[in-house]
């Protein structure tokens, strides 16, 4: 394993523009009751890369997922994605507008999303709703991600057959359905147990290396941050700003299993706490002044 680099906010020094999916700049986000929760935020993102985001809580994590996703506009600062590496998604034809062939992105929350009036096939069906794709690729496809979730036994069985992990794995794969080229996940692990936690972070990692999408994870949990991820992020307290990074340099053939057991991961653990416990003792700037800058 090679020694990890961990260093503060090198924005904007990893990668030229052409190599990045994505590129935040100087993002401001407020809401209309004035609160600030997201300022000067910099951050960028390359084709398949895993990015945690932690920071206290309230800090604004899940505020910039919602602007990353478009849900919320952003006050100031820029979002701006690659479109060369978007092409295929927006497929048009004698002026007049299809479905793409993948989608931009794809969001997955916390709670439980899966519908249990559908089978676990229709569920993850879903996701493929937005895209253009024939009837046998849509097979295809189903056919494929519940084999490399390990549930292809469970293709007609309803949500309520099954257990917490795999209605997870179920929501994780109507996610990635349309090959998005960036997967939000907010917290999608925060209600499991360690060890079904464990086995879910081996499918997610098999799930999205091997379709190649580029993840930004918001979590609570820094194990899980640093087993699952190229890069930690952590952030200020509100209003969320980046406060340092931390490259984990792990690999992709990393043994999650073994990983937690390596010096390595402990100083980047020890390393990642100090700078949360730091941010979080930062009290959150008050409503007034949160408005100037
Ligand atoms: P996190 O996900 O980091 O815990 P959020 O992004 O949910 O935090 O919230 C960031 C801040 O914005 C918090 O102080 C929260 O209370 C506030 N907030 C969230 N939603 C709204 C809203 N709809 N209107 C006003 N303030 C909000
Ligand atoms: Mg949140």
């Amino acid at each position: 394993m090679s020694v990890p680099a961990t260093h503060d906010v090198p924005q904007g020094t990893r990668a030229p523009d052409s190599a990045r999916l994505l590129s935040i700049a100087d993002l401001e986000f407020a809401y209309p009751d004035g609160l600030v929760a997201v300022r000067g935020l910099d951050l960028d993102l390359q084709p398949g890369e895993v990015v945690s985001v932690v920071g206290p809580s309230g800090c604004g994590k899940s505020t910039l997922l919602s602007v990353l996703s478009g849900m919320k506009a952003a006050k100031a600062g820029r979002v701006d994605w690659n479109e060369s590496l978007l092409a295929d998604t927006v497929a048009e034809r004698g002026g007049e507008r299809r479905k793409p062939r993948r989608r931009r992105l794809s969001l997955v929350f916390q709670r439980d999303t899966v519908l249990p009036w559908k089978t676990v096939e229709d569920n993850v069906a879903l996701g493929l709703n937005y895209v253009s794709i024939t009837k046998e690729e849509r097979e295809e496809r189903i056919t494929s991600l519940l084999r490399l979730a390990k549930m292809e036994d469970f293709r007609g069985a309803y949500p309520k057959q099954l257990s917490g992990g795999m209605r997870r794995r179920v929501a994780l794969l109507t996610g990635v359905a349309p090959l998005p080229h960036l997967v939000l996940l907010d917290e999608p692990f925060a209600a499991l147990d360690e060890p079904t936690r464990v086995a879910v972070h081996a499918d997610l990692l098999e799930i999205v290396y091997r379709l190649g999408l580029a993840v930004i994870l918001v979590t609570h949990d820094i194990a899980e941050a640093l087993t699952l991820s190229d890069r930690v992020v952590i952030l200020t307290n509100r209003p969320a700003r980046v406060a340092k990074i931390v490259e984990t340099g792990f690999g992709r053939d990393r043994d999650i299993r073994a990983l937690r057991e390596t010096p390595a991961f402990q100083r980047m653990y020890g390393e990642t706490w100090h700078e949360l416990w730091k941010q979080a003792e930062i009290k959150p700037a008050d409503r007034p002044t949160d408005r100037g800058r």
